[in-house]
């Protein structure tokens, strides 16, 4: 049984959803984590207490990925703490939905900023490290939805599917020096994100997924830790639908 002992492993908005399911997993398999987050400083903190439980280490780091500078201090902390980087998971993610007609200009610079300059400035700092290292693993949250487009979700779309296109350059770019890099697009998940869908959305949605149920963030965290694992060291550039069949 392969295992992630001794790793380390940087999950962005790893507070709660996705993230804090994905970091569990991990820690689960051996790995110490860092739990970036922005601003649930308690929930980030209950999870270090969660982690180191499963007797692993676990260390809460603030950090606005959008910001350049707030993602080159999460990656050099992390490298303070543990000495190396393993596995990034690029997680931190918003919406700011809205048709296309009645968008704002900052909430579609907004959702850019997070979800795909926020994985950008992570993958570029972490790079120089697992460049040294000569080995990492780049896992990046995308969506179904930058694959197959969603109406109200222009920003969101565009940056998933722009988080497509930077993983396969970067697995160009990184492959000769032993450094995957995929992405995994979940369809519809049981979070705070999705919460907030009314009834009518989230029956509508149902109808279009094949396996007839939503997905949960464990479903996620599931295929992050196959990427993880050296199960998968020879897949990069790939992107992995989570997501019941609804987009095939
Ligand atoms: P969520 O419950 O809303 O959690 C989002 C996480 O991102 C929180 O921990 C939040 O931390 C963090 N975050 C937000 N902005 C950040 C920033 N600027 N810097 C650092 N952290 C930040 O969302 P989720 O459903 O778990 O989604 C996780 C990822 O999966 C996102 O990339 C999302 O787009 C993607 N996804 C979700 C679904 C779904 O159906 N839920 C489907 C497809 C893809 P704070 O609260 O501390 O700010």
């Amino acid at each position: 049984m392969e295992d992630l002992k001794g790793k380390t492993v940087v999950v962005t908005g790893a507070s709660r959803g996705i993230g804090k399911a994905i970091a569990l997993k991990l820690a689960g398999l051996g790995a110490n984590i860092v739990i970036n987050y922005r601003s649930e400083s308690k929930s980030a903190e209950d999870l270090v207490e969660e982690i180191k439980a499963l007797g692993v280490k676990a260390e809460a780091v603030q950090a606005d990925v959008s910001s350049f500078e707030g993602a080159k201090n999460l990656i050099e902390k992390a490298v303070e703490v543990f000495g190396r980087i393993d596995i990034l998971v690029n997680n931190a993610g918003i919406t700011k939905d809205g048709l296309l007609l009645r968008m704002k200009e900052e909430d579609f610079d907004k959702v850019i900023e997070v979800n795909l300059k926020g994985a950008f400035n992570c993958i570029r700092h972490v790079s120089s490290v697992m460049l040294k290292q000569k080995c990492g693993k780049i896992i990046n949250i995308s969506s179904v939805v930058g694959i197959a487009g969603n109406a109200g979700q222009v920003n969101y779309s565009a940056a998933k599917a722009g988080i497509i296109g930077m993983t396969k350059s970067v697995a160009r770019e990184l492959a000769s020096r032993n450094i995957t890099v995929n992405a995994v697009a979940p369809g519809f998940i049981k979070t705070n994100m999705t919460e907030v869908l009314s009834d009518k959305a989230k029956e509508t949605t149902l109808k279009g997924i094949p396996l007839k149920r939503f997905g949960t963030a464990e479903d996620v965290a599931n295929v992050v830790a196959f990427l993880s694992l050296p199960y998968s060291d020879y897949i990069t550039g790939h992107v992995i639908n989570v997501d019941g069949g609804m987009v095939m």
